[in-house]
């Protein structure tokens, strides 16, 4: 592939960023300086250095995004903010995709990657990767209710879910709304709220903060992302 292009890919820089490097003589492969982008690289076998760190092919790449409202879970839209947008010109890269989907009103956290294999594993059914959800719910749920969702409750339209746990963090009683905790093993459209409906309420605000073993770090504020460090990935696989 061009030099260039596999500088861009493995994030050394914007495309601008990158030609300037190799126009003032900081990248080399095996050796020899590169005079122009066009050159070819085989990122398997060369040894490509910028000044005189090894430029590393890396196939995967791989976020935690702590997703924010009013950003929709698509990789491109001709209106709406996705969450790709939020990508700096570094690590954006044409083939990242969100590994399933939030609302647009729905925060938390969303693993981002252009690996199709983890995403398509993490998402297959049999897979029942844990997902849980922080809603703030219209009116005063009792415990009875929550506990309800441990048989598999049946939606309206007739959708027969999995047992989930659900338990109450709080009731805040002058606002009159319920802080739940909900825990859920499959990912059907709209599910958390759907679930809700059947006890006669709404969510109001809806936050994932944990999708498998991955947890909301600390610190990302929404609308931030980050690698996943190598002990995430692991544990994610
Ligand atoms: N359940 C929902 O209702 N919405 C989400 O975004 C995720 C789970």
């Amino acid at each position: 592939m061009r030099i260039d292009k596999f500088l861009h890919a493995m994030r050394i820089g914007t495309r601008t960023q990158v030609r300037r490097l190799i126009k003032d003589g900081h990248i080399t492969t095996n050796g020899e300086p590169v005079l122009s982008g066009k050159q070819q690289v085989n990122p398997g076998s060369d040894t490509v250095l910028l000044d005189d760190e090894p430029v590393r092919y890396q196939e995967f790449f791989y976020y935690v995004l702590n997703k924010p409202v009013g950003v929709i879970t698509a990789t491109a839209d001709t209106q709406a903010k996705t969450v790709l947008d939020l990508f700096n010109t570094t690590d954006y890269r044409d083939d990242l995709f969100p590994v399933g989907r939030l609302d647009k009103d729905t925060e938390g956290v969303l693993v981002i990657t252009n690996d199709g294999a983890l995403s398509h594993a993490l998402l297959s059914p049999s897979h029942h990767v844990t997902k849980i959800y922080e809603a703030e719910v219209t009116g005063e749920i009792t415990p009875e209710q929550v506990t309800g969702f441990n048989d598999g409750i049946t939606l309206k339209d007739g959708t027969q879910l999995q047992p989930a746990q659900a338990r109450i963090v709080a009731f805040h009683e002058i606002e009159n709304y319920t802080t739940l905790q909900i825990e859920i093993h499959e990912g059907k459209y709209h599910q958390v709220k759907r679930m809700v409906g059947t006890l006669g309420e709404r969510v109001v605000q809806l936050r994932r903060i944990a999708f498998g073993s991955l947890t909301l770090p600390v610190g990302l504020l929404a609308g931030n992302y980050r690698a996943l460090t190598d002990e995430e990935l692991a544990a994610l696989k």
